[in-house]
C-alpha cells in the first residue's frame, strides 16, 4: 500500500500481471502451450467507446468536423448488415448518394449492386460505406484533411461489424486502408492482411463505366472473394 492506504496503479498492474502470469503457468500445466489472440482493427473498445452503428452515427451527429459539411447536403453513413462478413468501401458520395443519403445509389451503384450480385450476395447481406461521408464539391477528390478527419468514423464502422473481408474499392479507399500511395493498378489481384481481416482491392465500379474491359479483373477479384468467404464460418 502507499500513502494514503490506497493502492498505486503500479501496484494494481503488478498485481493484475501476477494474477495473469498464474493463470498462463496453471494453462501450460494442463497442456495449453499457445495461445490464439483476438485481434481488434483498433485498441479493444473500451467503455467511452461506441458498440453499436447506430452509437457511431449518433456521434458523428451533424457533423461540421471539415469543409464539406458546407456543400453536401446529407450525410452518407453506409448501410448494410451490422454482421456482414464482407464490406465494400467506396471513396465518398456522388450526387445521388447526397440526394438520397444512401451510399452507392447512382450509376456506380446499380454496377456495384450487379457485382455483388454476382457472387450471389445481396446488398443488404454486406455491409457498403466509404472513405468520406460527405459529398465533394463537383465529385472532385477527397483531400487529406477530409480523409483524415473521416477515417476515424470509418475505423469504428469496423470495428463494429468485424467483417472478415474488406472490398477496397478504387485508389483512395486502397490507399487510405493500405497506407500506402501505390497505385490501384498496382495493388489489385493481391490479398492484404489488415490486423486479421482480408482486403481485397478492385476497381472502382465508376472506373469501370468508362473502362468496361477492365470488367474481367474485377471479375477475377470477386471469385476471390467469394473463395475466401467460402472458408470462414463467421
Ligand atoms: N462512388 C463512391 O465512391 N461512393 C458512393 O457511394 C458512390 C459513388
Amino acid at each position: 500500500m502507499s500513502h494514503g492506504g490506497h493502492a498505486s496503479m503500479e501496484e494494481n498492474m503488478n498485481e493484475w500481471i501476477s494474477d495473469l502470469r498464474a493463470y498462463l503457468e496453471y494453462l501450460k500445466g494442463m497442456g495449453i502451450t499457445f495461445l490464439t489472440v483476438s485481434r481488434n482493427f483498433t485498441q479493444s473498445p473500451t467503455r467511452s467507446d461506441p458498440f453499436t452503428l447506430q452509437e457511431i452515427r449518433k456521434e458523428l451527429g451533424e457533423c461540421k468536423r471539415c469543409k464539406l459539411h458546407r456543400t453536401r447536403r446529407t450525410i452518407v453513413f453506409g448501410e448494410g448488415n451490422e454482421k456482414a462478413t464482407l464490406m465494400f468501401i467506396g471513396e465518398g458520395p456522388g450526387y445521388e448518394e447526397d440526394v438520397q443519403g444512401r451510399p452507392f445509389v447512382g450509376k456506380a451503384g446499380q454496377l456495384l449492386t450487379k457485382i455483388i450480385q454476382s457472387i450471389h450476395l445481396q446488398r443488404e447481406e454486406v455491409y457498403i460505406t466509404n472513405i468520406i461521408k460527405c459529398r465533394p464539391p463537383k465529385n472532385r477528390n477527397p483531400e487529406q484533411d477530409e480523409i483524415e478527419t473521416c477515417t476515424p468514423f470509418l475505423m469504428k464502422q469496423i470495428q463494429v461489424i468485424q467483417p472478415k473481408i474488406i472490398c477496397a474499392l478504387g485508389t483512395f479507399s486502397a490507399q487510405t486502408l493500405l497506407k500506402t500511395n501505390a497505385t490501384i493498378t498496382a495493388l489489385r489481384g493481391k490479398t492484404f492482411d489488415l490486423e486479421g481481416i482480408q482486403v481485397v482491392p478492385t476497381y472502382h465500379p465508376a472506373f469501370l463505366l468508362r473502362n468496361p474491359d477492365k470488367k474481367r479483373e474485377v471479375w477475377e477479384d470477386m471469385k476471390k472473394i467469394k473463395q475466401l468467404m467460402s472458408k470462414i464460418v463467421k
